[in-house]
Parts: structure tokens; sequence; C-alpha cells
């Protein structure tokens, strides 16, 4: 067994002050940039920590000047831009491999992102021979959810790490966290 790490979109725009703020942004990333740096038991085995952002050039519909907050939002995560990148005081140089999703289309799903050799996640945790995942970060109703989905559907047990999960909103939060139980992750 062997377990990697995965943040999910732990990014300036969705934490305070940016684009598309989630209330526990900043909570969330202090205890995963804690988590990163000071491995403990439960945690020190990681083969690997990667990470996942939201990375728009143009998106088309994701984008919105009246956001529906459903399936248009502010513009945010723009490629290249403080909004994008990664929330301190999560360090960079502790995550092993970045994996971009959304250029010209919505992507809610780390497993659609793609590291700096044009790998899928999915396929690179597989190279890695990667069976297991703890999985964290913004949003848990939108990114954390789909992430988790898409990975328990390619074959990865997966444990959700809700302490450092930030929602949109606390009922879709609480709603996406039974979703991906009955999927079949564990919640710790
Ligand atoms: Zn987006």
């Amino acid at each position: 067994m062997k377990t990697a790490l995965l943040l999910v979109d732990v990014q300036n725009d969705f934490c305070p002050g940016g684009n598309l703020a989630t209330a526990r942004g900043d909570e969330v990333a202090s205890k995963i940039a804690e988590l990163i740096s000071t491995p403990d038991s439960r945690t020190r085995d990681y083969v690997a920590t990667v990470a996942t952002q939201d990375w728009h050039i143009d998106p088309g519909a994701h984008f919105s000047e009246k956001p529906d907050f459903v399936d248009s939002w502010p513009v945010h995560c723009v490629a290249d831009t403080y909004g994008a990148e990664i929330r301190g005081p999560v360090r960079r140089d502790l995550i092993d491999q970045f994996f971009k999703k959304g250029e010209y289309s919505a992507a809610y799903s780390g497993f659609e992102g793609k590291n700096a050799d044009g790998a899928l996640l999915g396929d690179w945790l597989r190279e890695q021979g990667v069976t297991h995942l703890d999985v964290c970060g913004i949003a848990t109703d939108y990114c954390v959810r789909a992430t988790v989905l898409d990975a328990l559907k390619e074959g990865f047990e997966v444990r959700v790490l809700r302490g450092m999960c930030s929602p949109v909103d606390d009922k879709g939060g609480a709603d996406a966290l039974q979703a991906m139980m009955d999927a079949g992750a564990e919640i710790v």
C-alpha cells in the first residue's frame, strides 16, 4: 500500500480576500502547511504530496459577470496570476507535483489535471504505485467532491481529511461529505 497526499485547489482566490473566497480557506491552508512540514505518525508514510490548481485561460461560461454560483462563477484562478498561486503558508517546495486543470473549460475534478509533462493525475499516481489517497482542500462541495468521486471511480482507496477541507457553504459541505462517504470514501 502506497499513500499520496492530494491537495485540491489550495489557491489564493479560494481564500479570504480572493475572488471566490471560502470562509475557512486560511484555516485549512494553515493546517495543511503544518501537516506537510511536520509529518506525524499518521502522515509520514506519504510517498508523494501532489496539488491540483484551477488554472483558467478562457474557460467560457465557467466565468460570468452575473454568476449563479452553481455553474458560473466570478473570474478566479486566472493562469499565472496571484489568485491562482498556492496559498501560503503552504510551501510549494514541499509539493512534488502540480496538476493544472480548466484552461479552456470548467474542470472541477483534479483528475482532469495534467502536470508539466502533460501526464494526467491518475496516470501519474499509478506510475508511482499509489493505491491510497488522503484528500483535502477547497472547496469541499465542488472540487474536493468531484476529485474524490473520480478517485474512487479510478480505483483508489480514499480518505477525506475533513478538518482540512473548506466548503463554499456549510450545508453544501455537509452534503458533499455524505455523498463522498456513500461513494466509498472514508471521512476522517
Ligand atoms: Zn474554476
